[in-house]
């Protein structure tokens, strides 16, 4: 039969060329030209804004290479996202972890920040960061990082250093001040930050904070601060904020945790802002971050007026009318911000005292040795134990309304200001476990006050955008595989005050710079993440 040997060599020739194929598909999934990690089947949302889409996703040295239909390319592994959204991973633009990462001396865990899906954090805030950029950059390079790290360069640290509590430093003073930003932005620092209602920032004018932003300015990095007042002068505060970015030229002005704390304050969060924007015009663009709660956590600063702080220093300290002066003026500050006593003010962390976590200041002094608990006895108690700098406080302060309004605020974005929590360790507030998943829970699936997209774009590529993080933030090809897969009809905080180190639900995977972080819930204990330093813009 003529067809026998042809059909024969056919299949011969056929099979041939189903062995060199496959030879070369395996060649080329071991070759350079596989992903190493291809997502397929889930629906990006890409941190733009814009609809969430369809398409999967390759990932390779630690770049998203691929946006396409990707099922059938050769790659090292692949998973499923069927039923999940795949969202660029969370950006906290607020933290406080210097002083973390400067203890630290292999390797820095953050268990809290990646089991919510975030995946690079901005740290140097309200005013407090590492002294020496230059040496906390090196720092960072020597350590293995579970997540990626950015700062600012924060005044009060800087200010401590050249002159303390001093009212107005000397020409020589100012100068290096100066010098000391420009040389931390220089080192990779995205910016300058001021934590005004805190020691040493709070004995600064505004004439020395608006030099300061000048050179911050001339560097085009952002300028986020911690207002001198965050309840019944904050619109004065807000008001100096405003007034400083427009005096230094400053192109970006960031407000950290923006809130109406205090009960007098409630209800005037969103307008005050929104008047805030107005007045800030179109030369400087005004931005905010807040965290999805009406509790602070704070140190017992928070509760003094900054008149108060120069009646405690030295021998001032010492004479009995001073303190009663202090006292006075501290209950003032209570009557303005609209509460009764310090019931809403709880112990979250106390190195000294662990019998006082978890219990309020009126609960505590009534239990001292011959403690009554009038209002008096409280602010007593406040002054006496504030300069010991060991005690954290949670206070409820603000309205669950104004949390409300100020979550669609425009340029709003989200920062848990919080540290790692290192378990056992006090009683933290719950926002460090909780802030990302939250929205997507509280704001987005059950009031629907924020699209999905919106959400996301806040969380990731707007928060990007104001901080200046280069690479990062949207998913795009030639960006960083920072990612996070999650189930929007599942996703959910579970810290409480009682419990917050309770990991959220519904998160399926974390990638930090295309390594698996976090699967199922559970750290895969990659340490793949990377300093992140500002990019300097051209020559001026
Ligand atoms: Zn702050």
């Amino acid at each position: 039969m003529i067809r026998g040997p042809s059909r024969g060599r056919r299949n011969l020739v056929l099979a041939c060329a189903l062995i060199f194929l496959l030879a070369w598909g395996a060649h080329r999934a071991t070759s350079q030209s596989a992903y190493d990690l291809v997502i397929v089947n889930g629906l990006i949302v890409d941190g733009t804004g814009r609809p969430g889409f369809r398409a999967d996703l390759g990932i390779r040295n630690g770049r998203i290479e691929k946006t396409g239909s990707l099922a059938a390319a050769p790659a090292r592994a692949k998973m499923d996202a069927q039923g999940q959204v795949i969202s660029p991973g969370f950006i906290d633009v607020h933290v406080h972890i210097e002083d973390q990462i400067e203890r630290s001396t292999h390797r820095f865990v953050a268990d809290n920040f990646l089991l919510q899906g975030v995946t690079t954090v901005i740290t140097g805030n309200c005013g407090r960061s590492a002294r020496d950029m230059a040496a906390f950059f090196r720092k960072l390079a020597r350590l293995k990082l579970a997540i990626n790290v950015a700062t600012l360069v924060g005044h009060n640290t800087l200010r401590q250093q050249v002159c303390g509590a001093r009212r107005k430093p000397t020409p020589e003073q100012m100068a290096r001040l100066e010098a000391q930003v420009r040389a931390g932005i220089e080192a990779g620092a995205l910016g300058f930050s001021t934590g005004l209602g805190y020691k040493p920032g709070l004995f600064a004018s505004e004439e020395e904070v608006v030099a300061l932003v000048r050179v911050t300015a001339q560097e085009a990095a952002v300028y986020a601060t911690h207002l001198r007042d965050e309840a019944a002068e904050g619109k004065a505060a807000l008001d100096e904020a405003v007034r400083t970015a427009e005096r230094a030229g400053a192109p970006k002005l960031h407000i950290s945790h923006f809130k109406a704390a205090g009960h007098s304050q409630w209800g005037t969060a969103r307008a005050r802002l929104d008047g805030a924007r107005q007045a800030a015009g179109k030369q400087t663009r005004l931005t905010a971050d807040m965290y999805p709660y009406t509790a602070v956590s704070s140190t017992l600063e928070y509760l003094i007026p900054p008149e108060v702080f120069p009646l405690l220093g030295g021998p001032a300290a010492a004479r009995p009318k001073n303190l009663a002066r202090a006292i006075d003026l501290t209950l003032e500050k209570l009557r303005r911000d609209g509460w009764p006593d310090y019931s809403n003010v709880r112990v979250a962390f106390s190195e000294k005292q662990k019998e006082w976590i978890g219990r309020t200041i009126p609960d505590i002094v009534r239990s001292q040795p011959g403690g009554a608990a009038s209002v008096r006895d409280q602010a007593a108690w406040i002054l006496k134990n504030q300069a010991r700098g060991d005690i954290q406080i949670i206070a409820e302060e603000m309205s669950e309304q104004d949390v409300r309004q100020l979550i669609t605020a425009p340029d709003m974005v989200f920062g848990s200001d919080s540290s790692v929590h290192y378990r056992g360790l006090g009683q933290p507030h719950p926002r460090g476990a909780g802030t990302f998943p939250r929205i997507f829970a509280d704001y987005v699936r059950n009031q629907k006050l924020l699209t999905l997209e919106d959400a996301v774009r806040r969380a990731t590529g707007l928060a990007a955008e104001i901080f200046g993080l280069p690479d990062r933030g949207f998913i795009r090809e030639g960006y960083w595989a920072d990612i996070v897969i999650f189930d929007p009809a599942r996703l959910q905080d579970r810290a409480t005050f009682e419990d917050p180190w309770k990991p959220p639900e519904g998160i399926a995977c974390v990638i930090v710079n295309g390594v698996i972080a976090v699967r199922g819930t559970k750290l895969t204990g990659a340490m793949a993440g990377r300093p992140v330093r500002r990019v300097a813009r051209g020559p001026r």
